[in-house]
């Protein structure tokens, strides 16, 4: 297509050391939206380009947990015990497809050795600043009027059969504990159900975390985006940016049907295909889809609040659907390219592995049921920051944790893009790493 049919409208920045004046933003998931929403508070005028719909990513259906006693860096020593043992399993929460698949297999590798105990120390020194800024981002967009207030997960509930099974996850806290707070009760099985009747009698066991919070990830992501279109962003759904170019003081985005479009500056958070735009400008860590199923059911009496059943890598939430409230139940950790299509063995198994668990579930009547890619990095740490550009950054890379930690990600990210210096909190997860 010519570029006369798409004329290239020209940034107004007059000199390069000022602050951008105008960035695009590639990717309307939580990331992209939290980022644009936070450059606006700057006085940047944004413009969001998204190649699907809003939403149409990871951010849609995950299971919107803000917990950020929970948020710590995906490899550890206990995912090689007892998942990656038996990953090649399609029934296993962990699942790697057996294929020639070069890509894959570097970034399972590098995954591989980044869970060990020292590694995860090191990931979990660099997640508590951050995660000790996660909830004040969300209400800052809450006093903002820009996204519904998250609910108190009161309570949440992380359910074993055994006292034995549980204590992995009771170790796993005490060591997020010696780098930020988590408070956190042990409760027998009746205990457990006398909070969530929900939880069936073969439940012997549950943690109680406290002052975690949970949001309605579809209602989250579409308030964003209609509170980043009312202060004057355009959101441009449905054009999928194929090229991006720093051409000296500007960058130039080119979109799948040709159109040409100058900025000041780039954010791509194109979720779990942030490596396709953000590999010419140096970003080396590869981004793998993780993929994850969720679907939602009716149930006799719903939670009040998150239940996690750690040992079948299970989440549920407590959500309002169109269709009234609903209990929506992830989970799976799918090793596989973003683009394929879902896998009902799947979603079979997550139901086979919570029907013994919850009582007056109906989980053969689901609604929504949806698989969208975690963006995950071999050593477990997002991808925020400047690129080998100054005028390209990215914000992504967040894998299990790309909702608690994207307002904040947003916030510092927008900081850095205007002020050209970067927030201590982003220091480890510099893209160029
Ligand atoms: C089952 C499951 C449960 C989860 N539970 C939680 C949870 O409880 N709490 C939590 O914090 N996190 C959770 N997560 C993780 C969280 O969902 C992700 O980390 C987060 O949504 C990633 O957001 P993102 O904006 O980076 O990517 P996405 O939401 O995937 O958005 C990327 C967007 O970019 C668009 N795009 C891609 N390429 C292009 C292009 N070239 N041009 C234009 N647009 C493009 C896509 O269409 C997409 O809309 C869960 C994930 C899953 C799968």
């Amino acid at each position: 297509m010519s570029t006369r049919r798409h004329p290239v409208t020209m940034p107004r920045r007059t000199h390069p050391d000022e602050p951008p004046r105008q960035v695009a933003v590639v990717g309307g998931g939580v990331a992209g939206l939290s980022t644009a929403w936070f450059l606006q508070e700057h006085g940047v005028e944004v413009a969001v380009f998204e190649g699907d719909h809003v939403g149409a990513g990871a951010s849609w259906g995950n299971a919107g947990w803000l917990t950020p006693a929970l948020t710590t860096p995906l490899p550890e020593p206990a995912v090689l015990r007892y998942g990656l043992r038996t990953a090649l399993r399609p029934s296993s929460p962990v699942y790697v497809p057996i294929r020639p698949d070069l890509r894959l297999w570097r970034f399972l590798a590098g995954f591989v050795r980044h869970c060990t105990g020292a590694r995860w120390r090191a990931g979990m020194a660099a997640y508590a600043p951050i995660n000790r800024l996660a909830l004040d981002a969300f209400d800052q967009l809450v006093e903002a009027g820009a996204v519904p207030a998250p609910q108190p997960a009161t309570p949440f509930l992380a359910c074993y059969r055994t006292p034995r099974e549980r204590e992995t996850l009771v170790e796993e806290l005490l060591a997020i504990r010696r780098s930020q707070p988590v408070d956190f009760e042990l409760l027998t099985g009746e205990q457990a159900r006398a909070s969530e009747p929900a939880l069936s009698a073969e439940v012997g066991a549950a943690i109680r975390l406290h002052q975690q919070r949970f949001v309605n990830p579809p209602q989250l992501v579409a308030a964003l985006a209609d509170s980043v279109r009312s202060r004057g962003a355009k959101l441009r759904e449905g054009v999928r940016v194929s090229e991006v170019r720093d051409d000296g003081p500007s960058v130039l985005l080119t979109d799948a049907l040709g159109g040409r479009h100058r900025f000041d500056a780039v954010v791509l958070a194109t979720g779990a295909a942030l490596g396709d735009l953000a590999r010419p400008f140096g970003v080396r860590r590869l981004v793998q889809a993780g993929r994850g199923y969720s679907f939602s059911v009716r149930c006799r009496d719903l939670p009040r609040g998150p239940v996690y059943f750690p040992a079948q890598r299970v989440a549920c939430t407590p959500l309002q659907t169109p269709q009234g409230p609903r209990l929506r139940v992830a989970g799976m950790m799918e090793f596989r390219a973003p683009g394929e299509p879902l896998d009902p063995r799947r979603i079979e198994a997550i139901v086979a592995a919570v029907r013994p668990l919850l009582d007056g579930a109906e989980l053969d009547d689901r609604l929504d049921e949806w698989v969208g890619s975690r963006p995950c990095t071999a050593d477990g740490l997002p991808l925020v920051g400047a690129t080998a550009s100054p005028r390209v950054f990215t914000a992504g890379g967040h894998g299990m944790w790309g909702v608690v930690l994207g307002p904040v990600s947003g916030r510092l990210l927008a900081e850095q893009v205007v002020t050209g210096r970067r927030p201590a909190e982003l220091a480890a997860f510099d893209p160029m790493r």
